[in-house]
């Protein structure tokens, strides 16, 4: 079982990482980004509630992304654990998480600001437009930040520079991954 949750500012690269990790794990990569932006584009009935906040980039109700959350980790791929990006976003979700799924290992991409409107730049997502980066980063710095601590407490956080290339970032997590990921989960992954 590998439980691994992916932290930090829109643009830091927790899409990028995750892909690799659920790569080289053999688990599936979670994005409520990604599950949102899916409920907004078939207009669910989820998708109709939150709309206006992703569109905003506004957190969305702890309830509802707990709900989504809880459904999608109880599925059959889930089993041997899973790669989360962008959950938990506040303590409520994290310490949801610890009651109702692995305790996870928690990554912190720390990327500076230059970088991450760089990278914004060249992005062309609805929700990457100037106002909703700042919400975004006005939302990280304020209460995604204080999940920091709470992981760091645990002893289960991992602050990786994430201003360098994608391959170098990638090996920096593996390194600090590698104590704690039991042997079993990484070769059974490369085996597939
Ligand atoms: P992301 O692609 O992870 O940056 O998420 C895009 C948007 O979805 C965010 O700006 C929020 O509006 C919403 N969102 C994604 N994950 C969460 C979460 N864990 N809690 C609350 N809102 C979320």
């Amino acid at each position: 079982m590998i439980s691994i949750v992916l932290i930090g500012p829109p643009g830091a690269g927790k899409g990028t990482q995750a892909d690799k990790l659920a790569e080289k794990y053999g688990v599936p990569h979670l994005s409520t980004g990604d599950m949102l932006r899916e409920h907004v584009a078939r207009k669910s009935p989820t998708g109709i509630i939150v709309a206006a906040q992703v569109a905003k980039g506004e957190l969305v109700p702890d309830n509802i992304i707990m709900d989504m959350v809880r459904i999608r980790i109880a599925c059959a791929n889930c089993t041997e654990g899973y790669i989360l990006d962008g959950f938990p976003r506040t303590i409520t979700q994290a310490t949801w998480l610890d009651a109702h799924g692995a305790k996870p290992l928690a990554i912190v991409l720390e990327v500076t600001e230059e970088i991450i409107l760089d990278r914004l730049a060249g992005r062309e997502r609805q929700d990457d437009k100037v106002e909703t980066v700042k919400n975004r980063l006005k939302e990280y710095a304020t209460m995604t930040s204080q999940v920091l601590p709470y992981y760091e407490q645990a002893g289960r956080l991992f602050r990786i520079d994430g201003n360098k290339s994608i391959d170098e970032v990638f090996a920096q997590i593996v390194q600090a991954l590698e104590p704690h990921v039991s042997s079993a989960s990484a070769s059974t992954a490369q085996g597939q």
